[in-house]
């Protein structure tokens, strides 16, 4: 199975190319900030609590609970799947570390690392106007991709949110920390010959049909 990381801002399209995908690749997308929301949703205990506080103002989980997630993960490839997408991590240099040494024992390494690039204003943008079901996870936007029936997930009926870090308040500290903790990820994985930059602007569709092709070539 071939791992791929998908890199880019918060804001970038990651699940939404994801969620396209898993319906044209034998893939299983596991999503770090996915796994998370459920786990502080799921469990009423300081730990879970101090999580979602965490998540809320936009700053990292740390590298241990979010380590051990994707340990648990990778030991669970799925059925007939070709392969493993990586979304939300690793986010930093050490969360990469710790990945690069965990795929080594299996005799495995990050096969690619596919960049989505987005400018700063786009990302504000879709960030502000994101709406995401709690219930499957899915995204909409309020002017580029609004759901069938307004309010209402697609896929299963769900009331749509707006997640509490997508509030305005907290966006402009998420792409501070992007800056400041993700970004030099670009060039770990432009060392090890693994990157992958694909243009994240423009028609969803488009987008994750580049990112196929990269993952695949
Ligand atoms: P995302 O859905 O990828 O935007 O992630 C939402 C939030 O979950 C992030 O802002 C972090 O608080 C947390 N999170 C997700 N992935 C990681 C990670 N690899 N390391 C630390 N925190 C993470």
């Amino acid at each position: 199975m071939k791992i791929v990381v998908i890199l880019g801002a918060p804001g970038s399209g990651k699940g939404t190319v994801a969620a396209r995908l898993v319906k044209s690749l034998p893939l299983r997308h596991v999503s770090t900030g996915d796994l998370l929301r459920a786990a502080a949703k799921n469990a009423d205990t300081p730990l879970a609590r101090a999580v979602a506080e965490t998540m809320r103002k936009g700053e990292l989980v740390s590298d241990e609970i979010v380590g051990g997630l994707v340990v648990e993960q990778l030991s669970k490839p799925g059925p007939g799947c070709e392969y493993f997408l990586l979304d939300g991590y690793p986010r930093n240099e050490k969360q990469a570390a710790f990945l690069e040494a965990k795929l080594a024992e299996g005799g495995q390494k990050v096969a690619k690392a596919v960049w989505l690039e987005v400018p700063q204003d786009v990302l504000i943008g879709r960030l502000s106007g994101r709406r995401t079901c709690p219930q499957c996870g899915a995204g909409f936007h309020v002017e580029t991709m609004r759901p069938k029936v307004e309010g209402k997930c697609d896929n299963c009926g769900g009331a749509l949110v707006q997640r509490p870090d997508d509030a305005p308040e907290n966006v402009a500290n998420r792409l501070k920390v992007y800056e400041a903790k993700t970004a030099s990820l670009l060039g770990w994985y432009e060392g090890r010959g693994v990157l992958a930059r694909v243009n994240g602007v423009g028609d969803a569709d488009a987008v994750a049909e580049a990112v196929a092709k990269a993952i695949v070539e």
